[in-house]
């Protein structure tokens, strides 16, 4: 008798990632097939010819003889001193090299963060739209996502009645995702402090993912949240994956604050969970004092001019031009989330647009859906290739939507 299947995880049913998912999958296909496709459905910079500053590079060939080493936990002392003094400067409270934890990319830390603190059915308030490894991970957890919107017709900035409304006594943490992925949103000081306070009232954990936080355009000017916590407990994340443009090393640091009190025993879950893993990729972790203290190499990229300024007002000016297309323009953060309106919205599906624009204009987008929200007339697109390409993308997505449109 043949042996049975093996079985798995029966909640993977729950989780999706369809930036890496089917389409993805059926991108790989069409170039083994030898077409030539232009990919937006990761925002990943290296893959568009960005490299990671020449200061960070030296950083981990000149350390490499000392890498052999598991490092603590937490991660390597001058790592973690970097990220401590640049958090303490930005204003944030009660931080010390201690409470701040290195690991591989913010998304084992996202990871570790919900096993941390999560016991089965217990509720995390998430955005609609989310990065979706936050939802994957609060369900891979034992937790239970409950959304609150960001919707377009607000900028895509959350409704904080609406978020305490949602509070329960399940109810653990409310995650923030700012600058947004994927709308671009940045938020600002009035809404973050309404926030915090429902956090305060309600006991919660804030779990502040800020990777895009020195991904800026025009006038936009970052509001971290931990500063306006104060004794409220919050996770603040980042990395070098993306202001340093080296997602492929795999670095990323969470940072505790809030009342000792409050976070102590938060603050040992984390430290045996990493324990557990035994430490983040060590060569990494050297680059991460020279990201933080040498110079900023960002800011030119983001301001008039620069490489992902100039294609953030390619796709805006695309999308003016185009007469199926809407966009909330995206203040921060490496993508646009483009709505499809007039008559080729009307029983307009993502997912089968993504498929047409792949199959047949060989570009790959990512359904909008892919962000657990309820509508389907959104994709994304990350703002990474350059403006030229991206003028191309949108003739290709037009002559899809003229097609659907009937015109
Ligand atoms: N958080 C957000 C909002 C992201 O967009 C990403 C990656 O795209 C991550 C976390 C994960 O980043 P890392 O490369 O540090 O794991």
């Amino acid at each position: 008798m043949p042996a049975a299947p093996l079985k798995t995880r029966e909640r993977l049913s729950e989780v999706r990632y369809e930036i890496r998912g089917e389409l993805a999958r059926r991108a790989r296909e069409l170039e083994v097939q030898g077409r030539t496709l232009i990919k937006l459905n990761i925002g990943n910079p290296g893959a568009f010819g960005f490299r990671a500053p020449a200061h960070l590079q030296r950083a981990i060939v000149d350390g490499i003889d000392q890498t052999d080493p598991y490092t603590h936990q937490q991660g390597l002392p001058e790592a973690r001193e970097a990220v401590a003094a640049h958090y303490k400067a930005r204003g944030t409270p009660h931080v010390t090299p201690e409470r701040v934890f290195i690991g591989n990319g913010v998304s084992e830390l996202i990871d570790l963060s919900l096993r941390a603190l999560l016991n089965p059915g217990d509720e995390v308030l998430l955005p609609s739209p989310d990065y979706p490894l936050w939802s994957a991970a609060t369900i891979l957890n034992d937790g239970r996502p409950v959304y609150y919107r960001c919707l377009p017709s607000n900028g895509f900035l959350p409704d904080p009645d609406e978020i305490e409304a949602l509070v329960s006594s399940r109810t653990r943490a409310i995650v923030l995702i700012n600058p947004n992925n994927p709308t671009g949103a940045n938020y600002p000081r009035e809404l973050i402090e309404r926030i915090v306070a429902i956090a305060e009232r309600h006991g919660l954990l804030l779990l502040c993912d800020e990777i895009y936080d020195a991904i800026l355009y025009d006038d936009a000017a970052f509001q971290p949240i931990a500063p306006l916590a104060g004794d409220v407990p919050c996770l603040s994340f980042s990395g070098l994956s993306k202001v340093h443009r080296a997602c492929g090393w795999r670095v990323g640091w969470a940072v505790l604050s809030g009342d000792p009190m409050r976070v102590g025993a938060f603050h040992h879950a984390m430290d045996l969970l990493g324990a557990l893993r035994l430490c983040a990729n060590v060569p990494g972790q050297f680059a991460v004092q020279a990201a933080l203290q040498g110079d900023d190499t960002i800011g030119a990229l983001c301001a008039p001019g620069g490489r992902l300024h100039e294609a953030r007002r390619a796709v805006v000016d695309a999308v003016a031009a185009s007469p199926h297309l809407a966009l909330v323009t995206p203040d921060a953060a490496l993508y646009a989330f483009p709505s499809v309106v007039g008559e080729a919205a009307e029983g307009f599906d993502d997912h089968r647009f993504a498929l047409e624009l792949l199959e047949s204009e060989d570009v790959l987008v990512v359904p909008g859906s892919s962000f657990n929200v309820p509508y389907r007339n959104h994709f994304r697109v990350t703002l990474l290739p350059p403006p030229e390409q991206l003028r191309e993308v949108f003739e290709r997505i037009d002559r899809v939507l003229d097609r659907m449109a009937g015109a």
